[in-house]
């Protein structure tokens, strides 16, 4: 099918964009090649899109880098009106942006509908109100001095993010930075550009002035690596896997640029023996089986007090076969196909580990036995109880939809089994024990952690990991103080300085 049928066919009203977005133009790479981005439904390809290179890169920097001096200079308010702007525009395309993430990713329509385009519109609108609001400071020092600080953008920000949450990451990423001045060099990951490209569009559309903002899908290998090493880039902020982080670390040392890393997580998700059954069984099935389970906050490990782990299990069990798979752009989906084959292959490749090391699958564990579906990246919702904490499936990401079953016998016990991964993202607790539930939050070690509820987000409230899930900070007052750099101005107002050397 070609793509102006393919658009019709899937109910777009506006072209797919599958050229890089380079100083305000849609562009072809430099070497002219392309890489298909596929439906993973059926594996169909979608668009052949551009993918850029180191010219390309290049070239993109040299925008950002053109343009930092008058978008940093604009006054905070206007930067803030074109932010808001662009979240009118995406909410009056909410339908267009939902049915292409759906399509390209494999996110139930339902989600993106409820949840991806309405977060991504909110995260642009918290930001755009956010750029005028951000100010420096004045530090009470020495009489006769005046000392101010000021936050000034950092210049021009690389941003690498990862397929799961394309369109959504996308605005972590941009809102803050542009919020603060900054202009930026982004790259989505290679099978899934489309909707970061939709939102270059919006961004001309809202008003951004050319070179602030420009997109370049292409191989982590190439235009990623090119980009974190890149003299002309001064931060570079990471969505991905802790592995991937790690290169980002060494590609960054060059010219020492600023780092930001969201990588992977192992979330604990811990069931207490007083907690609310009901609320908690549906909960921790929406930690692991939201999105196919490709979340890095996913609560993959889920942890269960022995006394109510079998009623518990019963329970999460039958919900978790109840779960309608089927083709993302149908409503009545409620869980679509992983976003590529090979991710599906690795993921189903973790259930060969845990037999091996003894573990036993509840649910799961296999494609879907249903023929509309075998051309897709699917994979059942799956259970599997691990043998003890140290097992492979209990201390690796898999990142689908697969959670491993442990259980405890105390709070000493849930914690150490909590705490005992290299990851420290999200975490959850289901407790009707006040005391316990703060006693375990504190104790937790995660960047974030969720009270009889799991995986809220929200603009406002700071998003990030520590030990192996990385640093730095998303959203909220942080994120605007990663993407600025402190200022120390001093001022001899009517000091009264003994000369330092007094020889006339
Ligand atoms: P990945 O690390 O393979 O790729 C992420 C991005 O990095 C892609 O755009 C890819 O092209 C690029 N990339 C790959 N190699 C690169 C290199 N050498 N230099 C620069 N860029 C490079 O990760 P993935 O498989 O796309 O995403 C899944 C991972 O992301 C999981 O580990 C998940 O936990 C993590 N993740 C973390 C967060 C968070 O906020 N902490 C959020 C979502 C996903």
């Amino acid at each position: 099918m070609n793509l102006a049928d393919l658009q019709a066919a899937v109910g777009l009203r506006t072209p797919i964009r599958h050229q890089l977005f380079i100083d305000g133009k849609f562009v072809d790479a430099e070497s002219g090649e392309t890489l298909a981005t596929l439906n993973p439904h059926d594996n169909s390809t979608i668009a052949d899109v551009a993918l850029a290179g180191r010219a390309d890169v290049d070239k993109a920097v040299d925008a950002a880098r053109r343009a930092f001096p008058a978008w940093s200079r604009m006054a905070a308010a206007d930067r803030g009106r074109i932010l808001l702007r662009l979240a009118d525009l995406i909410e009056s395309n909410a339908e267009e942006l939902a049915r292409l993430e759906s399509l390209d990713t494999g996110h139930p329509i339902k989600d993106s509908r409820a949840l991806d385009v309405p977060r991504t519109a909110a995260c642009f609108r918290y930001f755009g109100g956010m750029a005028d609001k951000f100010q420096g400071d004045v530090v009470p020092v020495e009489a006769g001095f005046l000392n101010y600080l000021l936050r000034e953008p950092v210049g021009v920000v690389g941003q690498v993010v990862p397929w799961n949450f394309p369109l959504m990451f996308t605005s972590w990423k941009m809102a803050p930075a542009l919020a603060a001045g900054n202009t930026i060099v982004i790259k989505p990951a290679e099978i899934t550009p489309l909707s970061t490209l939709k939102i270059a569009e919006l961004m001309s559309e809202a008003g951004m002035p050319d070179g602030v903002v420009n997109v370049v899908p292409g191989l982590g290998s190439v235009a990623g690596q090119v980009l974190a090493e890149h003299d002309g880039v001064a931060k570079i902020a990471f969505t991905g896997s802790t592995a991937t982080g790690r290169r980002i670390v060494t590609a960054s040392a060059g010219n020492l640029k600023k780092v930001q890393l969201e990588l992977g997580g192992k979330g604990a998700n811990i069931v207490f023996e007083d907690a609310n059954l009901v609320a908690a069984v549906n909960g921790s099935a929406w930690a692991i089986f939201h999105n196919q389970g490709q979340a890095c906050i996913a609560g993959s490990r889920l942890m269960l007090h022995e006394r109510i782990a079998d009623a518990f299990l019963e329970k999460f069990t039958a919900l978790a076969k109840s779960i309608r798979l089927g083709n993302p752009l149908d409503a009545a989906t409620e869980m679509g196909p992983l976003t590529s084959a090979q991710h599906r292959d690795r993921v189903l490749g973790y259930v060969g580990v845990a037999r091996e090391q003894g573990g036993e699958v509840i649910a799961g564990g296999k494609a879907p036995a249903n023929p509309e579906l075998a051309r897709g990246c699917y994979v059942e919702p799956t259970i599997v109880r691990a043998k003890g904490p140290q097992d492979r499936i209990a201390q690796e990401e898999v990142f689908g939809p697969f959670v491993t079953v442990l259980t405890f016998k105390d709070d000493a016990e849930a914690l150490a089994i909590a705490n005992g991964t290299a990851y420290g993202l999200g975490s959850g607790l289901w407790t009707a024990n006040l005391p316990r539930a703060h006693r375990v939050a504190r104790d937790l070690k995660a960047g974030m952690v969720w009270i009889n509820s799991y995986k809220r987000v929200n603009p406002g409230s700071p998003f990030g990991g520590v030990g192996q899930s990385g640093y730095g900070r998303e959203m909220g007052f942080d994120a605007m103080r990663e993407y600025t750099q402190v200022k120390s101005v001093w001022v001899n107002v009517d000091a009264q300085i003994p000369p330092w050397y007094p020889r006339g």
